[in-house]
């Protein structure tokens, strides 16, 4: 058997595809035109996404974050998060007359859509969800009361519905695969007419990156999952990489990664979550090499090439 070897000769993996995904992008990209275009400040309700390090930059360039819209000056613009808001903020924000522009990610407003057929159809709805997520918040504020949250399989076993033949579900677009199919599972099993959306709400970001951690994982003898402490879909890769049986870890800046982590490992996976930008993954990987770390190999993986139109107003000028 082979020696185990020092962090000196350990291997990088990096996991295909990490980090943004296009519905970060576009947010992101919308924050920056709406400042080129309006001049600072462009007020934004709650984090565009969910990375400390996107956030701090942007707020570099002139954005102000805000928890609510009573924040928000009148007539100012003002930008709704990636995550989606619920329709009493919108009309909020209508009937404030504030100049608004809305970075909801399309897959989160296709699940709004699905909410909205599914209640005009008369069905009660059950969210597949965490609970205080601004996306879950955005979701279920698009009906007015018909919807229930359930966070697990145990919260599905204790759930009171109006009429089970009258049932449907959706989820958070950034849940974890599979725990999703258990609650799904469950949720078949006690309401066997339950209805289901047209195609999974978990998005294809996540579900590549969940894949791409689960190819990785075999391979590698830690993980280092880049995302901030309230990313749902970071804290999914990590918990996914431990379910696996390797140790994982989350980091939101260089600093934060501990060399006792990666002592006498043979290779790390490094991977990002869908908010988290490449350059704090590159940082990562310089940090590792700070202790020792040689190589850096990428890892084959689906190549993504999804993207999303900006919204009317913040297009490119033709010409
Ligand atoms: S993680 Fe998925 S739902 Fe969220 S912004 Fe990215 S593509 Fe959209």
């Amino acid at each position: 058997m082979s020696e185990p070897i020092t962090a000196a000769d350990a291997e990088i993996l990096l996991a295909q595809p990490r980090g943004f995904c296009a519905g970060v992008d576009r947010a992101i990209e919308i924050v920056e035109r709406a400042l080129q275009r309006f001049g600072a400040p462009i007020y934004v309700r709650h984090e565009i996404v969910h990375n400390a390090y996107v956030v701090a930059d942007l707020r570099r360039k002139g954005a102000v974050f805000v928890r609510e819209l009573d924040e928000v000056p009148a007539g100012a613009t003002v930008i709704f998060s990636a995550h989606g808001v619920s329709k009493e903020v919108r009309n909020e924000a209508q009937a404030r007359g504030l100049n608004v522009f809305d970075a909801t990610c399309p897959l989160v407003t296709k699940v709004h859509v699905e909410v909205g057929k599914m209640r005009a159809e008369g069905c009660e709805i059950v969210m597949i969800g965490h609970k205080g997520h601004p996306e879950v918040e955005g979701t279920m504020g698009q009906a007015e009361g018909g919807m229930l949250l359930v966070e697990s399989v145990a919260d599905v076993q204790t759930l009171q519905v109006a009429d089970p033949a009258r049932l449907a579900y959706v989820t958070q677009t950034t849940l974890s695969v599979d725990e999703t199919l258990e609650i799904v599972a469950a949720l078949k099993a006690r309401f066997p007419l339950i209805a289901e959306p047209k195609k999974q709400d978990i998005c294809y970001a996540t579900q590549n990156r969940q894949d791409a951690v689960k190819f990785m994982a075999p391979q590698v003898d830690v993980v280092i999952v880049v995302g901030s402490p309230n990313s749902s879909n970071s804290n999914r890769l990590r918990e996914l990489a431990e379910r696996l049986g390797v140790p994982a870890y989350m980091v939101d800046a260089p600093e934060q990664l501990r060399a006792e982590w990666i002592a006498g490992k043979r290779r790390i996976g490094l991977t990002a979550g869908a908010s988290a930008p490449e350059a704090l993954a590159q940082s990562i990987v310089d940090r590792l090499r700070e202790l020792g770390a040689r190589n850096v190999r990428s890892l084959g993986g689906i190549e993504e090439t999804m993207s999303f139109p900006l919204p009317k107003g913040l297009q490119p000028v033709a010409g």
